[in-house]
């Protein structure tokens, strides 16, 4: 398997250091619902870590949540709430989104102002160590200590400065330092230290909980491009410095961000969907589908024909799924194998999950095909629902064939009401045929469906009524939507 390090620049071969993969995502900071952005960022990471338990690796997967932070703060100033409260309701609504996308939870979500203890004892570290000081209530990390600053981002303290605008204080030594503890302002939330009243930095969080709940080395770090730097070259210099081990992440992953149209989308660009709108409209394997369908890190357009495209992809695999093996598993049978090959290549090659993608659907139309030809396809349909959910996180809607009173097969759709599909074939009788001016061969659902909808539009209520009764007793109802006419089976 291999995978492209940012801290390289290269795809290298996996090779984590233990019997567990240890992976760090950087997770979010609530102050507003999850964006679009985010979910692209969270489904990723969720396919990859399904993807190594997929390959028989063990996995720990840890995320933090900043829930102490400048936005936060403004934020529920401007609401006149507390700023615990605000983060609460927004750490609440992202895990609503993640569970609703069907994203496996970490197996720890350490929060900032949990590990204060923790944090304090980083800190202290780094001054014992020389690599930070105190200033002012503050603490900062001295950049030009650390020889290795840059190799993340691959630039030179120099370039920083004049790329990054570097905002000099007096109390700093050197423009670019960072902090890593802040001096609360009046009436700003505290926590006790050994410099003062105050609060962590963003950047030492992710390095004291990784290194609380994963140890002094991970596998795999991951996060957004646009935190290469400066918070994930923080992270490297804070871990490294302190426990003198390197590295610190073994491989660094990012993903590629989200774009609306040319830019960006963001908050200040009024551009935002949030998780919670995209829901609204679409489902949520559609939303996953549309993630996957590029490589996770090129950036991704965002774009309402994109969505719709994957909704039918969705339609395209559940009715793969769906349908029933013509030879009831026995006799001949599509070979599925060199499927499961392609889909495995696809993802060894650092995640490639749009050319995974593609080989589902090549499978899902060689299912296709082998039910018109009359070969058995169970088998293959099993491999295309376990690639589907065990990897890709797809719910796919449970679909079952239930035999309905009338002699027809139903579909019926867990999630959904109990609709038949219209092109269920359905016997009707000389008489009726004649009435209705119908070859008395089978007609469908469907085609009855689109009967009565002429009589009526010609005003033949009593021929209409006729046929709505006709269904009535075969235990079948029809509703008019505004989607057009549908076909329930009464419950
Ligand atoms: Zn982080």
């Amino acid at each position: 398997m291999k995978l492209y390090n940012t801290l390289s620049g290269k795809k290298e071969e996996f090779a984590p250091h233990g019997d567990e993969v240890k992976i760090y995502v950087c997770g979010v900071t609530p102050y507003d619902d999850a964006h679009i952005g985010h979910a692209m960022s969270y489904v990723i990471f969720d396919v990859i870590r399904r993807y190594l338990k997929f390959r028989d690796f063990k996995v720990k997967y840890v995320q933090n949540v900043t829930d102490i932070d400048d936005k936060i703060i403004d934020r529920a100033n401007q609401r006149d709430i507390p700023p615990a409260e605000l983060a609460k309701k927004y750490t609440d609504s992202y895990f609503e989104d993640m569970d609703a996308l069907n994203i496996e939870p970490a197996d720890v979500y350490p929060r900032a102002t949990g590990e204060i203890p923790k944090i304090i004892e980083v800190i202290q570290g780094l001054i014992d160590k020389g690599f930070a000081y105190p200033a002012g209530g503050s603490v900062y990390f001295r950049v030009r200590k650390d020889p290795d600053y840059g190799k993340l981002s691959h630039r030179s303290l120099d370039d920083m400065m004049s790329a990054e605008g570097a905002m000099g204080s007096e109390e700093k030594e050197d423009p670019m330092d960072f902090a890593l503890w802040k001096a609360s302002k009046p009436g700003e939330p505290f926590w006790e230290s050994p410099w003062g009243e105050g609060r962590p930095g963003w950047h030492i969080e992710c390095s004291a909980m990784s290194l609380k709940y994963l140890g002094e080395q991970i596998d795999i770090h991951g996060g957004g491009q646009d935190l290469i730097f400066p918070h994930h070259e923080n992270e490297i210099a804070q871990s490294e410095s302190f426990t003198g081990k390197k590295p610190f992440a073994k491989y660094w992953l990012h993903n590629g961000l989200l774009q609306f149209g040319e830019d960006k989308m963001s908050k200040s660009l009024g551009n935002l969907v949030t998780i919670k709108q995209a829901l609204a409209k679409y489902s949520p394997d559609a939303i996953r589908l549309f993630i996957l369908n590029s490589h996770y890190r090129s950036p991704l357009k965002y774009s309402e024909e994109g969505f719709e495209a994957a909704e039918k992809a969705v339609e395209r695999f559940t009715q793969a799924i769906s349908r029933q093996d013509p030879t009831g598993g026995k006799g001949k049978a599509l070979d599925a194998q060199p499927y499961h090959q392609r889909f495995i290549d696809s993802m060894d090659d650092d995640f490639n999950t749009a050319q995974a993608l593609a080989t589902m659907f090549d499978l899902a139309s060689a299912i296709n095909q082998a039910g018109d030809a009359g070969i058995s396809f169970v088998e293959a349909q099993n491999v295309l629902i376990s690639l589907a959910r065990e990897v890709l996180g797809l719910k796919l809607p449970k679909e079952i064939y239930v035999e309905a009173s009338v002699g027809i097969s139903i579909r019926v759709t867990a999630e959904s009401e109990v609709e038949v599909d219209i092109n269920t074939p359905i016997e009707i009788s000389v008489e009726e045929a004649k009435s209705w001016q119908l070859d008395a061969k089978a007609v469908t659902i469907g085609e009855l469906i689109e009967l009565r909808q002429q009589f009526r539009k010609d005003k033949k209520w009593q021929l209409a009524d006729e046929i709505r009764l006709f269904f009535d007793k075969k235990g079948l109802i029809l509703e008019d939507t505004p989607k057009g006419t549908v076909c329930k089976r009464k419950r």
